[in-house]
């Protein structure tokens, strides 16, 4: 080996070790923590490589220096330009990641990109080119001439533009970073003036280490985003990162993936397993797609990529893997869910707007589906739903809209004893005519149907009293409640003062509850339904067969009158068959499944007229209906058979004429 360490070399062997293991310490605590792209890395990592090469070199010359005969002087000089080179790339990413914090640093903008890496372009070219000095005389071992020069002057450059730009945008950044940063800058030029005063110590590296630590110590609050109960960046980094996107003018696609059963997971396993699960599927994504993951709600979990780097077949595919079960004490959580997909800036222009359109994808795409993008169609129906929501909101305020009626025939006493009461909008003309099938969902969901329903109930009562239907020989009428109004808790006083108001009989009006609205309600719902029957108010169990048929509860003896849907009753009748089934079912499969069909109707019926319910059979459309339900034992029919709904004077004709 060479001659043994002189004292200077130990001290310059030391402070090297000092300066890798800082560079050591923040290379390790930079990769441990999750990092966002808006807290603009990017320039940062350029800084850690480019002092790391530095570091290198530096031991590399310092090393050269005391194993003398293994480095050619050639060997050396490379080395030494080489580190000159590294420092100044390092001072230029220190500027470059001071601008993009002050957000002044725009990608796009090539010519002012271009002058600000000038002077390290230069000074790279006379890093190679310009002649070097080796000293290695009494006061250390170092280099100088032209090549220095320039270096100190480059770096002189970087630091003075990054001192103004902070005096400049001083108000953009928070007063932590700012002080982090000037610190930063200030030991670097002390640090600068000791090596230049010195020559022989060689602490520039150093100085950029130390810079870099204070310029770290700005990342230190992306612990702010992260959700610790499920591993992946929270919703305000998602809307963060959603901002910087739009802000920058960038093409890109966002997808969320929500889970169907989750509030049913929720409900029965709590908080901890469905952040347990949201854990587990951010890894299948992370490890799919190497993107980061948001937890943008509950049950909701975000990423966002690039236009360059979206491949559809690819989140198709991690879509289709999000139907899988989750292991918990020995049993199986089910979890499937769905990928929306959007374009932005093109399908959405801003964080609020894009959340429309997720959640209104949520509500409208089918939930079978497992990857869903979002289209110009949909956004035709999203059009829609707010047009319908306009329309509504001006008919409640305006007298917009009226009832119709459709007579109900009763098989025994052979004449029409009563009518069930539809919903109509006046206004035909916006966007054509909105069946209540419609608009009625979008009023639940929209907080609207408690106000539609009290005008429908006014106009009916009104209507009963001003005609005087029970004068006309109507029982009573049949109105549809939907699963919203049942369960609110002003509902029985609603109906009890409108009844009141018009001095109608408790008894007059039926009550049309849908089968699933039945299942799906707990509580309030019964207690609504105690409180209007002991008002004097009868039920019918709407859609019958369309929903879980819950036997249990018909039997429940809540309703006086099952009504059995349209479609039980269409699947019997090979024309009616056609509109609800597939219209290219053949002819002999078709003959069989009707023969079933009717078996299942007929044991319907008996088994509603067992338990001492009446029987309505809604969608009646043919004499041969009206003649095959009526020998079944249904009790009342109702259909275009008889008769559209009708309006309040054509009612009351078809009334007199049918007498
Ligand atoms: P629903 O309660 O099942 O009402 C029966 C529907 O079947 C009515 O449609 C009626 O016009 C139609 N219909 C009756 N007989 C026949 C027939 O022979 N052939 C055919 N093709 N159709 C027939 P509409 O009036 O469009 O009502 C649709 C749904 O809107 C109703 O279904 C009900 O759930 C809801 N709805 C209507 N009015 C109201 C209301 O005032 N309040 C609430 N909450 N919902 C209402
Ligand atoms: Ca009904
Ligand atoms: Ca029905």
């Amino acid at each position: 080996m060479g001659e043994p360490l002189s004292t200077i070399y130990a001290l310059y062997f030391q402070i090297r070790i000092i300066n890798a293991l800082l560079l050591g310490i923040i290379w390790f605590l930079y990769l441990k923590n999750k990092r966002l792209p808006f807290e603009k890395g990017n320039f940062f990592t350029a800084i850690l490589i480019s002092s790391t090469a530095n570091v290198i070199c530096d031991f590399a010359i310092t090393y050269s220096l005391y194993a003398t005969y293994t480095f050619s002087g050639f060997l050396r000089e490379i080395l030494y330009r080489l580190f000159m080179i590294t420092i100044c790339l390092s001072m230029y990413f220190v500027h470059m990641h001071i601008l993009t914090l002050c957000n002044i640093y725009d990608k796009s903008h090539r010519r002012n990109n271009t002058i600000i890496s000038l002077p390290l372009l230069i000074a790279i070219a006379g890093g190679i080119t310009a002649p070097i000095q080796i000293n290695s005389g009494g006061d250390g071992i170092y280099s100088y001439g032209a090549v220095v020069n320039l270096e100190y002057i480059t770096m002189g450059i970087y630091f003075f533009m990054s001192v103004v730009c902070l005096v400049i945008n001083h108000k953009k950044l928070k007063k932590r970073k700012i002080t982090n940063i000037a610190m930063g800058l200030l030991v670097w030029s002390c640090f600068g003036i000791i090596q230049m005063l010195n020559p022989g110590l060689l602490l520039s590296s150093t100085g950029i280490i130390i810079l870099e630590l204070m310029n770290f110590l700005n990342f230190e609050d992306s612990k702010v985003y992260i959700n610790y109960e499920n591993g992946c960046f929270n919703s305000m980094a998602y809307r963060k990162m959603l901002k910087s996107y739009f802000n920058g003018n960038k093409k890109f696609y966002v997808a969320q993936a929500s889970f169907h059963e989750f509030h049913i997971i929720h409900g029965k396993y709590g908080h901890d397993i469905c952040q347990k699960i949201l854990r587990d599927i951010g890894n299948i994504i992370e490890n799919t797609l190497g993107l980061k993951v948001y937890s943008v709600e509950e049950e909701v979990i975000g990423i966002i990529i690039d236009k360059n780097n979206y491949d559809e077949e690819a989140v198709r595919e991690l879509a289709s893997k999000i139907d899988y079960g989750f292991t918990f004490n020995a049993s199986v959580i089910h979890v499937t869910g769905t990928i929306d997909v959007v374009y932005c800036p093109d399908e959405a222009e801003s964080v609020a707007e894009l959340e429309d359109i997720f959640s209104f994808m949520r509500m409208y795409r089918s939930s079978q589906q497992n990857f869903y993008r979002y289209d110009k169609n949909m956004y035709k129906e999203k059009e829609r739903y707010s047009d319908i929501l306009r329309i509504l909101d001006n008919a409640i305020n305006n007298d917009g809209f009226y009832m119709v009626y459709q007579p109900i025939y009763s098989v025994k006493k052979g004449d029409f004893h009563s009518a069930e009461a539809l919903i109509r909008l006046k206004d035909n003309r916006t966007i054509g005519f909105i069946s209540p099938e419609e608009f009625i969902p979008i009023a639940e969901k929209e907080g609207l149907i408690m106000k539609i329903g009290e005008i429908a109930l006014s106009k009916v009562c009104e209507f009963s009293q001003r005609a005087n239907l029970i004068g006309r020989g109507i029982e009573y009428i049949e109105i549809n409640l939907s699963a919203v109004q049942c369960i609110d808790q002003g509902l029985t006083r609603q109906i009890k003062d409108t009844i009141y108001k018009y001095g109608l009989p408790y008894n007059f009006l039926n009550l049309e509850i849908t089968e699933t609205a039945a299942t799906s309600s707990g509580n309030m719902l019964n207690r609504n339904v105690e409180a209007l029957r002991d008002m004097g108010a009868s039920f019918s169990m709407d859609d019958f067969g369309t929903g879980y048929s819950n036997l249990a509860q018909m039997a429940d003896t809540q309703y006086e009158l099952i009504k059995i849907d349209k479609s039980l009753i269409w699947c019997c009748y090979p024309e009616q068959r056609k509109k609800i089934l597939m219209k290219t079912e053949t002819e002999e499969k078709r003959d069989a499944s009707i023969t079933k069909s009717v078996a299942v109707l007929t044991k319907i019926i008996e088994l509603i007229n067992d338990l001492k319910l009446k029987i309505v059979a809604e969608g009646v459309e043919t004499k041969e209906m009206v003649d095959a339900l009526s020998e079944k034992g249904v009790d009342y029919l109702q259909g275009y058979y008889f008769s559209k709904p009708l309006q309040e004077e054509e009612f009351l004709e078809f009334l007199e004429s049918a007498e």
